[in-house]
């Protein structure tokens, strides 16, 4: 049965196409610059890579350009042979703890969300009303970044503000990152040959958040109300002391709104180089000697080191660490740097395996009291493995 796992962006959308279940992937690609100029399309297919510059007025020709590439490679000899399309939604709030089908309803409250997540809501709306109208028969469902973490209890959820904050505006912690800390936390059980496990997921890319899982359910998450909280991020700065908004905002003369377009885009590693968001920029300036890429890594670091130590006590011991997505996958010092400073929980890392990027691994020694493992994450298999058994 072929699923097609989407994820909108407000200028872009994001696909892969799935043979399912047997979990093979046959085609993949991106539409950028929707709605732009020079807006075009990438697709990866047979071990190629085919660039189109094309114009995209909206998400509903990058869908019918999309259905095309699928017939013109033979992929498909018609529309109706996509079966199911998964759709990304960044926020589900409290409404779902599992994905659901796109019912009319599930996607009022999805654009109702769009309250406490303006920048995500919007544009997976869009996607799917591009995907109902150019593949009306296909099922289409819901899968939330949230939903993995509704695990969490109100204890580890709720911030200390005042309690009308919760029950009018809905402030809580929600998290996000829900499918790849699901779908490496599962594979991490496979490894370990069994469910009743103490996990820490290092969900550690662009964005990052950690989780901790027991016996596969969420019970804490880094991230909060929306995905600047919890650690220091490409972009974003992650925790900070709430007061720094209204202060800043009254020294330089900026609203709040534009405090926090700050505080997303131009802070984290980025902000504290002034250099780069992203982590290879920090490693060649760590290599040159600049100072500011030093001190950015090194928070960046304690930061999540931080997190683990916090979550190895709420676990109460921890089975496996996991590092997955972009940093975590593909840098070798930072992981090195996050397991050294973890040796005072029995923590050893081997260099040789750890030597090696975006391959499922063992990284840790054989006496080290915890195992440390790269799963590269799949978030488009596990939104296409809901959607399978939604549809099938
Ligand atoms: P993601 O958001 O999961 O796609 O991760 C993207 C980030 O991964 C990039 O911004 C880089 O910071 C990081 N990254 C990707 N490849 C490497 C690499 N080879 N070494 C270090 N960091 C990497």
């Amino acid at each position: 049965m072929k699923i097609l796992s989407v994820n909108a962006g407000s200028s872009s959308l994001k696909f892969t196409l799935f043979e399912m279940p047997e979990e093979k992937e046959l085609i993949s690609g991106v539409f950028e610059k929707i709605g732009l100029k020079d807006s075009f399309y990438t697709i990866k297919f047979d071990g190629e890579k085919i660039k189109k510059e094309v114009s995209l007025p909206s998400h509903n020709e990058a869908f019918e350009l999309l259905m095309k590439e699928l017939v013109d490679n033979k992929i498909i000899d018609d529309y109706a042979e996509i079966k199911g399309v998964g759709h990304r939604v960044a926020q589900g709030g409290a409404y779902f703890d599992k994905s659901v089908l796109a019912t009319d309803e599930n996607i009022d409250i999805v654009s109702k969300l769009s309250q406490i997540a303006p920048l995500h809501n919007p544009a997976a709306v869009i996607g799917i009303k591009a995907a109902k109208k150019v593949i009306p028969d296909a099922t289409q469902t819901l899968v939330f970044d949230t939903s993995f973490h509704q695990t969490i209890d109100e204890v580890n959820y709720m911030y200390a503000v005042p309690y009308e904050w919760y029950t009018k505006l809905n402030v809580r912690k929600y998290g996000f990152h829900g499918t790849s800390h699901k779908y490496v936390s599962m594979k991490a059980n496979e490894i370990l040959g069994r469910n009743d496990t103490k996990l820490i997921t290092c969900h550690i890319g662009n964005g990052a958040s950690i989780s901790a899982v027991l016996n596969g359910k969420c019970i804490d998450t880094s991230m909060g109300l929306t995905p600047n909280a919890g650690l220091m991020m490409g972009s974003r700065c992650g925790d900070i002391d709430a007061s720094i908004v209204s202060y800043v905002a009254e020294c330089e003369n900026l609203t709040a709104s534009e405090v926090n377009t700050k505080l997303n885009k131009e802070s984290g590693l980025l902000g504290i180089s002034g250099v780069s968001s992203d982590s290879r920029d920090i490693e060649e300036g760590i290599n040159n000697g600049d100072e500011r890429c030093i001190l950015a890594q090194k928070m960046y670091v304690k930061r999540i080191v931080d997190y683990i130590a916090s979550y190895y006590v709420e676990l109460g011991g921890c089975d496996a660490i996991i590092f997955t997505a972009g940093v975590g996958e593909n840098s070798i010092s930072t992981r090195k740097q996050i397991l050294d400073k973890l040796s005072v929980l029995g923590v050893k890392i081997d260099e040789e395996r750890n030597n090696i990027r975006g391959k499922e691994t063992l990284i840790t020694a054989d006496n080290s009291k915890i195992p440390a493992y790269i799963i590269p994450t799949n978030e488009e298999l596990m939104i296409a493995t809901d959607t399978y058994n939604l549809t099938k």
